[in-house]
């Protein structure tokens, strides 16, 4: 087999799913509701079931979707979206990433990736045949260091992966960081591919920030996104691309040969959850504020320490007081099995060892928060 296979393993964010599911533990692991999709969507995909479509969309989307969803950002992105020259729709963000990382990188060119980082984008440059450069979000507070950043960049690297806000730590990058981001960009001719899935999900005082939109960032940033944690639907797998028209173009030639074309009448029904006006967006910011108070609060009354998340619907648990435990690995399996509460280990998310986290999410129904805090009170 193929040489590529020995640089990444398996997704150990699913596989943590696989274990919990077998323990029939509280998957607080592998992001994702527990809950529906708005009514309007779920309405829309039986409509969808009994008039179609049925076969191949156009493979960059539906023009319905596309126009909606140009709509949609540019107000909040605040530039320009053509839906034919802007826009591509994908299988999931994860297929944006993937094809992103392949539009702009040739073999052996340099990805500059923050550690921890979600783990698909190691797999991305590697099936790029492109090479990582790590650069540490330092803890506790997941700041980088200007001139580490800055050195990675001066190694030539042709695009910086940004998560924002980020999974796992959900850091929300500011203004400052934004713009130092840029003008590196800038300085040294490169592309930012973001992956902005969490958009929605950021918590007061925080603010996302597009990276698209600011001075000289529009023709060189990639932003990917996707409709999964907006509208609760993880299981659609749709996902976008917006960026300028040459870069488009690029990703449409990829995207057609990778996928043909995201799943035609769930774009369909997904243009219910697109023609939402801004309050269901300010709803769901709400709705997921509480759901991380409950839980944060939670963690506070059993004493565990954690780095509070700005936004997306993480958090990473410091467990470094609990001992014996080899590696976080270990202490999850434990988790799954003597506490019934399934973590991700930390170490699926850091570039060098890092076993003194575990990563929970709160994307869940309050009763199954609750549930979790429940069985989690046994580490106190
Ligand atoms: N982004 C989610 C997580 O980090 C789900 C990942 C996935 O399996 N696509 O858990």
């Amino acid at each position: 087999l193929a040489d590529r296979l020995n640089h990444f393993s398996d997704s150990v964010i699913r596989r943590m799913t696989r274990i919990a599911n077998q323990y029939d533990a509280i998957n607080l692991s592998q992001g994702f509701p527990d809950f529906d999709p708005p009514a309007e969507l779920v309405t829309a995909l039986k409509l969808a079931a009994d008039n179609g479509p049925h076969q191949y969309e156009i493979t960059w989307g539906s023009a319905e979707f596309r126009q909606l969803l140009a709509k949609k950002q540019q107000k909040l992105m605040n530039i320009n979206i053509d839906p034919n020259e802007n826009v591509l729709v994908t299988c999931g963000s994860t297929e944006a990433m993937m094809c992103a990382v392949m539009t702009v990188c040739n073999p052996k060119d340099k990805v500059i990736i923050f550690s921890p980082f979600y783990e698909n984008y190691g797999a991305d440059a590697i099936l790029s045949d492109a090479t990582p450069i790590y650069v540490p979000l330092i803890p506790p507070t997941f700041e980088f260091d200007k001139q580490q950043l800055r050195d990675a960049f001066a190694q030539g690297a042709k695009a910086l992966i940004l998560c924002n806000p980020s999974n796992p730590c959900g850091k929300v990058f500011n203004q400052q960081e934004l713009d130092y981001i840029s003008q590196l960009a800038i300085e040294f001719d490169a592309y930012v591919i973001t992956d902005e899935v969490y958009e929605h999900l950021v918590y007061e005082p925080h603010r996302h920030l597009y990276l698209a939109s600011f001075p000289g960032m529009q023709e060189r940033t990639i932003t990917c996104s996707s409709l999964s944690k907006t509208y609760s639907i993880t299981g659609w797998r749709l996902g976008h691309i917006i960026a300028d028209k040459k870069i488009i173009d690029g990703c449409k030639m990829i995207h057609d040969f990778l996928t043909v074309g995201a799943a035609a009448p769930l774009q369909k029904a997904a243009c219910a959850g697109l023609a939402f006006d801004d309050e269901y967006y300010a709803q769901l910011t709400q709705t997921y504020s509480e759901k991380r108070r409950l839980f944060l609060e939670g963690l506070d009354q059993i004493g565990l320490s954690y780095y509070e998340p700005q936004g997306a619907y993480y958090v990473l648990v410091d467990i470094s007081a609990f001992n014996p435990f080899e590696t976080d690995f270990e202490f999850c399996e434990w988790l799954i099995k003597e506490v019934g509460v399934a973590a991700v280990p930390g170490s699926a998310f850091f570039k060098e060892p890092e076993y003194r986290y575990i990563r929970f999410h709160f994307a869940k129904k309050e009763q199954t928060l609750v549930a979790a805090l429940a069985r989690l009170s046994k580490l106190k």
